[in-house]
């Protein structure tokens, strides 16, 4: 009887013993990431170390950054048991380092018992370059005239590569493009909404180790004051534009509301639309000289006409127009201002049919409101090349052309860009003197 004890004490200390082996029969080592793992870092860099093990969890981690001979210890941890994944955040900014090279040496452990019960180790070494100076910028252009609503340029060069640089103000950023001779060209905008004392553009530039300074341009803002335009909207115009409108819109019942929807909201997407287009862009200039302006054209709305417009006497909406109105005859033959890459060449919302050229550096002309079109998509044209002809498609009550310039996306004044002087003065000798 007593044996018989013995013996089924004897069984369940075997059994728990093989359940122990089969809990702790991991022979898989733990795995570990860093992000980033190589190139350059800098003090603000948020480097990740994610570790994981999917056996009996991870038991304990080290990390020591290595710079010359010397070996910084940065973080030592244990974890609780059943810790399958863990993710730590590594701050360096505790350590004393050099500018140059470092190595990160990661040492984790897991629970397992296996290798007399000191668990699998895996060790990892990640080589990265530590760099805490950021860019020195040097601007190459002088003189920066601007206008509200128009154009200019600056070139500067800088020491280092870099991961994103160009000109910024407040929310708005123009992004810069590196030319053949290294320097980079910035065009940007002194957009008609922004108040004058929120334009002070700055060059920045920012690093791949995330090291970023700006540097102040010396520049002249001229304050511009738009004119005030009221539109009344009549029966006839409805009448006219309900049958092309109604396919833009969900909601197709009453005219007035179609047209509504049409001016705010189809609008806004057209807009939208074209602002994404700026990314399209040819990093070196395509444009030869200025502008050429639509030949024999009066010009009608002017760009940033702020419109009110009636119905039967009564106010019913309020939007800016953002471009150039030029009208010769019906179907006049409508020609590429400058040399350009055609980007768009269809229907457009309240641009109807139009097309889209872009020249380079963010520079782009849409031509709308067209009866027929002679590009496609992808075609390289001339300037004064035929690319249509006029017509009254899309928001427009007769036949004319509706230009808008665009730089990265922000509408911008065409007559400056019909002006040799001003071209010559404010981009094309900036360019070649970078
Ligand atoms: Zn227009």
């Amino acid at each position: 009887m007593k044996s018989l004890k013995k013996l089924f004490l004897l069984l369940i200390v075997v059994g728990l013993v093989a359940a122990g082996v089969f809990y702790f029969r991991d022979t898989r080592a733990p795995q570990l990431s860093l992000t980033p793992g190589s190139g350059p870092i800098s003090k603000k860099t948020k480097l990740l170390l994610s570790l994981n093990d999917e056996g009996v969890g991870i038991k304990s981690v080290q990390v020591v950054v290595i710079q010359e001979n010397n070996q910084l210890p940065l973080l030592k941890r244990d974890f609780p048991p059943q810790t399958r994944v863990a993710d730590l955040e590594l701050d360096l900014s505790v350590l004393k380092l050099k500018e140059g090279g470092l190595q990160i040496e990661v040492l984790t452990t897991d629970q397992s018992i296996y290798h007399l019960g000191k668990g699998n180790t895996t060790q990892q070494l990640f080589t990265l370059t530590y760099d805490t100076r950021p860019p020195i910028i040097s601007v190459l252009s002088k003189a920066h005239n601007f206008t509200k609503g128009g154009s200019g340029l600056v070139t500067y060069s800088l020491n280092e590569e870099a991961e994103k640089t160009g000109v910024q103000f407040g929310e708005h950023f123009f992004p810069a493009y590196q030319q053949e001779s290294g320097s980079y060209a910035c065009l940007f905008a002194y957009p008609y909404y922004v108040k004058e004392k929120d334009f002070v553009p700055q060059v920045i530039a920012r690093d791949l180790a995330g090291n970023e300074r700006p540097a102040g341009i010396y520049y002249r803002a001229n304050n511009k004051k738009f004119r005030q335009r009221k539109i009344n909207i009549s029966d006839r115009f409805l009448a006219q534009k309900t049958p092309e409108f109604e396919a833009l819109v969900e909601d197709a019942s009453d005219p007035l509301k179609i047209f509504l929807q049409v001016n705010q909201e189809v609008r806004k997407q057209n807009r939208n639309k074209i602002a994404e287009f700026s990314n399209k862009t040819s990093s070196i200039p395509l444009w030869n000289g200025a502008f050429q302006r639509q030949p024999k054209a009066a010009s009608l709305a002017q760009f940033a006409d702020y419109r009110t417009y009636y119905y039967k006497g009564k106010q019913i909406d309020k939007q800016v127009h953002l471009g150039q109105d030029l009208a010769s005859v019906a179907q006049a033959e409508i020609v590429a201002e400058n040399v350009g890459e055609v980007l768009w060449a269809e229907y457009l919302g309240i641009y109807g049919l139009c097309v889209i050229l872009d020249h380079g550096l963010g520079l782009q002309s849409l031509y709308a409101h067209m009866s027929q079109l002679d590009v496609q998509l992808g075609d390289m044209v001339t300037r004064g090349q035929v690319i249509g002809r006029s017509g009254a498609t899309g928001m427009a009550g007769g036949d004319h052309l509706h230009l808008g310039i665009f730089v990265a996306g922000i509408p911008v004044q065409p007559i400056e860009w019909w002006d040799a002087s001003w071209l010559r003065n404010n981009i094309d000798s900036k360019l070649k003197t970078d």
